[in-house]
């Protein structure tokens, strides 16, 4: 038997239930604040990531599912949507457009992490980026869009936290205080960490290993050098979400180690989620639209992990299954008036199923019960012949007989009560 590859899994019809609620939910919410669908492409060349998320991070040292094109190119599948968004954004010239401009997207993302609950090979986002203005107003609405986004989906226990990473000048002035005191802790850093001093040195300050957690307890935090214009930013942000009634909690540690960041870094986090307890992170990236060769354009977004929101999804917020009708039809005259009976039926917007199988009244009733169909329709050569056929509520067995041109309405308007 051929199996699946690990961490890639199936979402069965018992699951997907759950994902359209979740992606309904998103693109209302998206739509809500102004943000407009793109989709891009599943895979890209190599040098998009690796430019963009930078060198020296988890995804591009050992994430990423790279492999040569026929041609020797190097491509890999994406392992998350910013850089696909910012690409298309420069390639089709839409900063010549009238900004700001608001993209959102719903899709499969790969890195070759560990499978684990909550963190797979193959796993979904919803993200989105809106360019064109810094303003820290934009930072909320991406912030509150996420907040809203989950509240909405009554997802338990939600934290957000926020940080500041401040300007690229105050992040420059910073990382020689900040190095020089992870150099004074070195002996007690992991590995990693050891590395990432010379390479990344803020990611030490998001490592999730507790002798790094206990070593930079004492870390001198960027949030308190930041200058008068980062910190009014920051400010701006942090009243803003208050007018909102949006909660938040002030991380200092939370870092995205990487150049292009500044300014706002958030994440939500879920207490219910155990270890891989992030939903959703997101920042401002104010430099990553003309690193990639585009004009300098700001611009802030979030991802969010569907896994980890289908997980937490409670099965009360599941909408009902949409009632549907089962034709039973039997006899010569009776299956083809069955047939027509189904399509008009569906035409009309109804779901409606049957079984061609069963030849019997009792076979279609167990078939009936099995589909969950709230009514069935009994309809043999007789009823074909007469033009009428018994409905019978599958719960309460109470039977009525009606003409077969006004099923469609009858059902409707019955069907509308529930
Ligand atoms: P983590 O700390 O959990 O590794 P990350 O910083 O790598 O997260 P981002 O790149 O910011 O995550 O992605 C945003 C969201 O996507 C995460 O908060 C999480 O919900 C989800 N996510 C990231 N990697 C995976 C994965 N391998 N499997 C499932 N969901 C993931
Ligand atoms: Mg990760």
């Amino acid at each position: 038997m051929i199996k699946g590859i690990k961490g890639v899994k199936d979402i069965l019809p018992e699951e997907t239930r759950r994902w359209r609620v979740i992606e309904e939910t998103a693109r209302r919410w998206a739509d809500r604040y102004g943000f407009q669908e793109i989709r891009i492409p599943i895979f890209e060349v190599t040098t998009l990531f690796a430019r963009s998320i930078g060198a020296a991070t988890d995804i591009v040292e050992k994430e990423m599912y790279t492999f040569p094109d026929r041609d020797g190119t190097s491509l890999t599948l994406r392992p998350e949507g910013t850089a696909g968004t910012v690409r298309a954004f420069i390639e089709h010239n839409r900063a010549a457009d009238p900004l700001p401009q608001k993209y959102f997207y719903i899709g499969p993302m790969f890195r070759h992490e560990r499978p684990q609950a909550g963190r797979l090979r193959q796993f979904h986002q919803f993200g989105v980026e809106y360019f064109g203005t810094q303003d820290p107003k934009a930072d909320v609405d991406v912030i509150a869009l996420l907040w809203r986004f989950l509240s909405d989906l009554s997802l338990p226990d939600l934290t957000l936290e926020i940080n500041s990473l401040g300007t690229t000048t105050d992040r420059a002035a910073y990382l020689p205080v900040l190095v020089s005191f992870l150099k004074s802790r070195a002996g007690q850093l992991c590995d990693n960490c050891q590395r990432r001093l010379e390479t990344n040195p803020l990611r030490v300050l998001d490592c999730k290993v507790p002798g790094c957690r206990t070593a930079t307890e004492d870390a001198p935090h960027l949030v308190s050098h930041l200058s008068p214009e980062a910190k009014g930013h920051f400010d701006d942000v942090l009243s803003t979400l208050t007018v909102l009634n949006i909660p938040f909690r002030i991380n200092p540690r939370l870092v995205r180690g990487l150049d292009y960041y500044c300014l706002t870094a958030f994440e939500i986090t879920s207490s219910h989620l155990g270890a891989q307890n992030a939903v959703g992170a997101g920042g401002r990236y104010d430099g990553l639209v003309e690193l990639l060769g585009g004009p300098a354009t700001a611009a802030v977004g979030f991802a969010a992990g569907l896994e980890r929101i289908a997980m937490m999804l409670q099965e009360q917020r599941l909408p009902p299954p949409m009632p549907s009708v089962y034709v039973a039809a039997f006899g010569s005259e009776g299956r083809p008036a069955g047939v027509r009976l189904l399509d008009a039926l569906r035409q009309a917007g109804l779901s409606a199923q049957s079984d061609y199988r069963a030849t019997t009244l009792k076979g279609h009733l167990r078939q009936a019960d099995r589909s969950g169909s709230r009514f069935a329709v009994l309809l043999g050569d007789d009823e074909a012949t007469s033009g009428s056929a018994v409905v019978r509520n599958m719960d309460s067995k109470v039977q009525e007989t009606v003409a077969l041109s006004d099923l469609p309405r009858y059902f409707l308007a019955l069907i509308k009560g529930f």
